[in-house]
């Protein structure tokens, strides 16, 4: 069986999302999302989204957002978030969005990497008010639908063009999607992790895919470490311990309690003296001190990271917690330009699946749910203008649906495949690197 529809888009986080939002709405949109609708990174975003405060930001923004990335950042991905930041905002305001405001109006914080406060949030729950708001608006909208439990398998493709998608849903029917345009949207690789902050069904799947079918990736061993998740031996998800935390005047100590980093230098910098510490200390974690900040700012900003703790057993307003780094956020992916479009045509890739650049080597905190925005609507607006202006046809003899009847199986190569694929990379970087 083959479905059609206009546009196809693979995950229902931020990015893919604001994508379907932006569709003009006399093309049809299929959703299609691996688990429930609101089990995404996106709804996990604790700490915020940054937003160009005004002119004078703009070279402070710019810098501290190179910097970060180890000047390997593509200069024009980066301008071109930036300068579309307040919009984005704008546009999530009219969606209902909630952010942090006083008589002043909005209110920022400040992260790691950023010199000066820029970040808006709702209180640490910010991604799941920004995804929560966008995923009631694109229920709202009768030319959206959503398949959840839906997992793509493949790419109905060839050398010249993506047609759109096979895919197995919940009872297990494996059937293909033909679309005139396919995006995908399926967030990045943390599932591949033993500690990661990510959801574990998040493994890197449009990577493996794109693999198969020789679609240009870029710095796929680019990987970042957040430094503070909250040490636990329970296997699992580890939880995050947001950055604006330190922002707001947490700060990390040794075996002896004695401080050892600056605690607002890039997350890799950071992440490095927390494991230099850990060896030298002997121990498994170092602990962090929410000491300076007032009680009534941490029930009030942290509520989720406060009774989090709690239930792990650590009162946050009185005592330090454990903290260690996990695998956090993948700034590589599948390869795209400015319009987030990939090396095979009418196949797009946004948000943390995709690499436009933005980030270098490493992502400045709180730029990722802005980026996988304004470049999600920079592929909907491309996608709106090209529109029927390619040929409805599929080849012949594309769709072979018995070739997934093995599906775990199907799993465990995808997940080789990117892990393979990582340390080669890797591999690669260390030799090109001078004695
Ligand atoms: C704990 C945590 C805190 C964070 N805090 C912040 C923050 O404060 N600020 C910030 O800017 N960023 C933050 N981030 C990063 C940010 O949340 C993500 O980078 C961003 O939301 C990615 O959005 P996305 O839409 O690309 O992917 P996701 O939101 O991860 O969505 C991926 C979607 O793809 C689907 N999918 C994957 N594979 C398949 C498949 N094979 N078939 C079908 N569907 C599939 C998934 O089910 C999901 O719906 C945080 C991340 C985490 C984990």
């Amino acid at each position: 069986m083959i479905k059609k529809t206009d546009v196809v888009i693979v995950g229902t986080g931020a990015a893919g999302l604001f994508c379907a939002l932006h569709i003009p709405p006399e093309l049809e949109v299929l959703m299609i999302t691996k688990d429930e609708v609101d089990k995404s990174d996106s709804f996990l975003a604790q700490g915020g989204i940054c937003m160009l405060r005004d002119d004078q930001d703009y070279d402070g923004y710019f810098e501290d957002t190179m910097r970060a990335g180890h000047y390997e950042n593509d200069s024009a991905s980066v301008d071109v978030m930036i300068r579309s930041s307040q919009q984005v905002v704008k546009e999530l305001l009219g969606y209902g969005v909630e952010f942090e405001q006083d008589e002043e109006g909005l209110v920022f914080t400040r992260e790691g990497g950023h010199s000066r406060p820029r970040i808006l949030f709702h209180k640490d729950v910010t991604g799941r008010e920004i995804t929560s708001k966008l995923l009631e608006r694109a229920r709202e909208r009768d030319n959206i639908k959503i398949y959840d439990h839906t997992m793509m398998l493949d790419l109905l493709c060839d050398t010249s063009a993506c047609y759109g998608l096979v895919v197995c849903n919940r009872a297990k029917e494996i059937f293909g999607i033909q679309a005139e345009y396919t995006v995908l949207a399926c967030g990045g690789l943390g599932g591949l992790y033993k500690h990661s902050t990510n959801f574990r069904h998040i493994t890197g799947d449009a990577l493996a895919i794109a693999l198969r079918h020789d679609i240009e990736l870029e710095h796929i061993n680019y990987i970042q470490i957040h430094p503070t998740t909250l040490y636990s031996e329970k296997p699992g998800r580890r939880f995050l311990i947001s950055e604006s935390v330190r922002g707001e005047g947490a700060i990390l100590l040794n075996k002896k309690k004695e401080r050892f980093v600056d605690e607002l230098l890039p997350r890799d910098v950071v992440t490095q003296a927390i494991h230099q510490q850990m060896e030298k200390d002997g121990m498994p974690y170092v602990w962090l001190s929410l000491e300076k900040i007032p009680q009534e700012e941490i029930r009030s900003h942290f509520p989720n990271i406060y009774q989090k703790c709690l239930e792990e057993g650590y009162d946050v307003t009185r005592e330090c917690i454990p903290v260690v780094p996990a695998q956090h956020y993948f700034m590589g992916g599948i390869k795209v330009n400015l319009s987030s479009r990939t090396s095979l045509p009418r196949l797009y890739a946004v948000g943390e699946t995709s690499c436009n650049g933005v980030h270098g080597a490493n992502r400045l905190a709180s730029n990722s749910l802005l980026e996988s925005m304004v470049f999600a609507e920079r592929a909907a607006r491309e996608i709106g203008l090209q529109h029927g202006t390619v040929s409805e046809r599929m080849p012949e003899g594309l769709y072979h649906p018995e070739a997934y009847s093995d599906l775990e199986g199907l799993r465990e190569e995808y997940q080789r495949t990117v892990r393979k694929a990582i340390r080669e990379a890797e591999d690669r970087r260390k030799d090109s690197r001078p004695e």
